[in-house]
């Protein structure tokens, strides 16, 4: 079995004042996520409201609401080719981020009709 290019993130970059985390995927695809909407998509126990709430999907409108402040990422750290740890500048990092959901969390308009 090779890499799934749909779920390789091949370039990650964070844009402070743009606001924006953008991936560019293994099939050339490319996601621009508002930083404000992925720090409260962390999924986190602490963030998901428990251990019982991890793992659910996050409603991608999150990334349609205008920002409320200005959000920085100190540090990325892959986790194998599996996930990516987000450190804030808030200083919470506990956000272990799988690249399967980021993907599926696209807020582009191909992505997520309407
Ligand atoms: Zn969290
Ligand atoms: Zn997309």
């Amino acid at each position: 079995m090779g890499v799934n290019k749909k779920t390789f993130a091949k370039e990650v970059s964070v844009n402070t004042a743009e606001q924006t985390l953008t991936i560019i995927w293994g099939d050339g695809h490319q996601t621009v996520f508002p930083l404000e909407g992925l720090r409260k998509s962390c999924p986190c126990a602490v963030c998901a409201g428990g251990h019982e709430n991890m793992g659910k999907p996050i409603d991608p409108d999150i990334f349609k609401k205008p920002p409320t402040q200005t959000w920085t990422i100190t540090n990325l750290e892959e986790m194998g080719n599996y996930a990516v740890q987000i450190y804030w500048g808030d200083g919470h990092n506990t956000g272990i981020y799988q690249w399967e959901s980021l993907r599926s969390m696209c807020p582009c308009d191909i992505c997520q009709p309407e």
